[in-house]
């Protein structure tokens, strides 16, 4: 095993895709989310590519940011890297009436509806027959939520199937801060969409804690 997929000697088990020999899409929320299932998955020589479809991140600068911050790590462990449509016109027509849901609401339900909907249907139309999300991974999400979400997705096409491997299990979840701070990723201090920066800003004033500056945090 090469030297970026060993982390403090932990051994990694041997993954194997619910169907064999199938390829994976893994959609991807961005890089600190996704570094530890990229390692996960090149280590058990899962052949992936990761479809990076968020058009729920508000600004344009922070989507950018975020999107190349996983790809850079795509660059790295040579995975095919999908750059989706920014199409944020549409997430706002299909989260319109949720403006003012909490998170892990309904909002977030239409929010991953979306996001996998498409992710199904690039798996259907190119041929992969497992896709995944690395959205479960971080403690802040409903993993339910998530999974109901992912198998609703792929429920519409008969020959693509959702993977709900749990990544935080095993040391996942400090891995994956492991991984981040190694690579020094961009550290984005709010979910995702206009309405969580909205929230999280409201949170830290009321908790006297400065708003987010957005772009400048990195993890070191
Ligand atoms: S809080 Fe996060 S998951 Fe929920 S709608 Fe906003 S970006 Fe999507």
């Amino acid at each position: 095993m090469s030297e970026h997929l060993k982390h403090n000697n932990y051994e990694r088990p041997e993954l194997e895709l619910p169907l064999k020999d199938s390829k994976l899409l893994l959609h991807s929320c961005c890089a600190p989310c996704a570094g530890e299932i990229m390692e996960a998955v090149a280590a058990s020589k899962i052949k992936t590519t990761v479809y990076f479809y968020n058009p729920n991140i508000h600004p344009k600068e922070e989507y950018e940011i975020r999107k190349d911050e996983n790809k850079r790590f795509c660059d790295k462990l040579g995975f095919d890297f999908i750059d989706a449509d920014y199409d944020k016109d549409k997430w706002f027509e299909r989260v319109k009436g949720l403006e003012d849901e909490p998170e892990r609401g309904k909002r977030c339900t239409e929010c991953f509806d979306m996001r996998f909907e498409r992710s199904a249907l690039y798996a259907q139309e190119n041929n992969y027959r497992v896709y995944a999300t690395t959205l479960g991974i971080s403690r802040w999400k409903n993993m339910d939520q998530i999974n109901d979400s992912g198998h609703r997705s792929a429920e519409r096409y008969e020959d693509v199937m959702y993977w709900d491997f749990n990544w935080r299990k095993k040391g996942g979840s400090s891995r994956m801060i492991e991984i981040s701070k190694k690579e020094e990723f961009y550290q984005q201090e709010y979910c995702g969409c206009v309405y969580s920066l909205r929230d999280t800003n409201k949170w830290r004033k009321e908790n006297n804690r400065d708003r987010i500056i957005r772009g400048i945090k990195f993890y070191s």
